[in-house]
């Protein structure tokens, strides 16, 4: 049986790197700040109607946290496969919108 990928913090402490795995585009506003904080160019912000499975009326466009809400663009996720697991762009998202999870070592 094939083991997590773990990685080694400068100081020697074993951890778990936690891989983006979803994107909630239905709750997503559009607010660019997980793009922002990812070091590896996973996320594009794309035309919420070229997202094939969303209509207007999906979003979720409340706006009471203050945030923008540029309703007419998504976040998507274009590169997934570059990530390396730190979660800074959960650490920001307003709207809780990714999932993460440890990945399998290749055998
Ligand atoms: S976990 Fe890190 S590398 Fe992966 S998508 Fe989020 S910010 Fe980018
Ligand atoms: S931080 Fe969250 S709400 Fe903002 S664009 Fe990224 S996924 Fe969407």
């Amino acid at each position: 049986m094939s083991e997590l990928i773990t990685g080694v913090t400068r100081g020697g402490e074993s951890w778990t790197p936690a891989f983006i795995n979803a994107l909630n585009q239905q709750n997503c506003i559009g607010c660019g700040r997980c793009y922002k904080v990812c070091p590896r160019e996973v996320f594009e912000l794309v035309d919420r109607e070229d997202i094939d499975d969303l209509d207007d009326d999906d979003y979720d466009d409340d706006d009471e946290d203050g945030f923008s809400d540029d309703t007419s663009m998504v976040m998507s996720l274009m590169n997934a496969l570059d990530c390396i697991g730190c979660q800074a762009c959960s650490k920001v998202c307003p709207k809780k919108c990714l999932s993460h999870e440890p990945a399998q070592a290749a055998a």
